[in-house]
């Protein structure tokens, strides 16, 4: 699901510790950085929503699975 990262969902996920990257997601590999379920995760990953400027889209992925 795609939605909009705007500045109001940037300032709450970091002040309600919002967990919905593959950094907190059971199926991911923390050694290679990779799903292990081999998706594409590039913007899944918490590195993308830090980046700046900030991306202008949420991607949430259907499979996270809370770590
Ligand atoms: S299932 Fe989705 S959120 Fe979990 S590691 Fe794979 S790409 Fe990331």
């Amino acid at each position: 699901m795609e939605v909009a990262f705007d500045a109001t969902f940037d300032e709450q996920r970091k002040r309600f510790s919002f967990c919905f990257t593959c950094e907190h997601c059971a199926h991911f590999d923390t050694d290679s950085g990779e799903c292990l379920h081999g998706f594409p995760n590039h913007m899944h990953r918490l590195s993308y929503y830090e980046h700046t400027p900030p991306p202008r889209t949420i991607l949430f992925c259907k499979d996270f699975d809370l770590g």
